[in-house]
């Protein structure tokens, strides 16, 4: 089983087409895959119908999830709970914050903007957080991730200790931008791995953890 809940599409900066990306997750074995493009305010309805219409004709037709998302990028903190909300209403089942990786200049108290959020379903690549931050976010239900990609992995094993001290989940995404970048389970195993996690960890935000988040996910859908 392969989950990855942080992909993207040429909706944003990535290269393919959602229906490409769903077919080529396919392809390699996925579970389920969420499409989650960068999105603000100017932006976000555009994407959120594009990626429901492509997701909607991949569960028709194919064996896979496909979650329609959007990753909230670069915005003011302040705005995080409105713009959350707004994806939320306008029908996307995923809503990932874009956390303050160690290598870009995302806006200070964005990961605390996203943890207090009960609409944030992942912090991604979070940068170094502390016990407190993954506290919060394992009492609100916001998953914290474990990256794949280049650059904001760096943080990896500071998420994984602080996670496994304050009881946050933890899930495993690509952030695929490009078809090289589209997970194997090897890959996430060894990322994983790489990021301090031991077998039992490992089970868990590979799978059991996906698992949780997708039941979650359908529960909206029914509502
Ligand atoms: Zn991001
Ligand atoms: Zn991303």
């Amino acid at each position: 089983m392969l989950f990855d809940f942080h992909t993207h599409s040429f909706l944003s900066d990535g290269v393919l087409l959602p229906i490409e990306l769903i077919r080529r997750a396919i392809a390699q074995s996925y579970t389920a895959i969420a499409i989650t493009d960068h999105v603000s305010v100017g932006n976000l309805e555009f994407v959120v119908d594009a990626l429901i219409a492509d997701c909607r004709l991949a569960e028709e037709h194919w064996e896979i999830r496909a979650v329609p998302g959007v990753e909230l990028t670069h915005l003011p903190p302040a705005a995080i709970p409105e713009v959350a909300a707004r994806a939320r209403a306008r029908g996307a089942q995923l809503v990932v914050v874009h956390g303050e990786t160690p290598v870009e200049p995302v806006p200070p108290g964005t990961n605390l903007a996203a943890v207090r959020c009960p609409e944030v379903d992942i912090l991604a690549h979070p940068g170094p957080v502390d016990a407190d931050l993954a506290g919060l976010a394992a009492r609100n239900g916001v998953f914290l991730e474990i990256s794949t990609h280049r650059g904001h992995c760096y943080a990896n094993g500071a998420v994984a200790s602080a996670a496994r001290q304050a009881g946050a989940l933890l899930v495993v995404n690509s952030d695929a931008h490009v078809p090289s970048e589209i997970l194997t389970e090897d890959l996430a195993r060894r990322v994983a791995a790489g990021a301090g996690l031991d077998g039992e960890e490992m089970a868990r935000a590979l799978v059991a953890n996906p698992q949780h988040l997708l039941e979650r996910i359908a529960a909206r859908r029914q509502r």
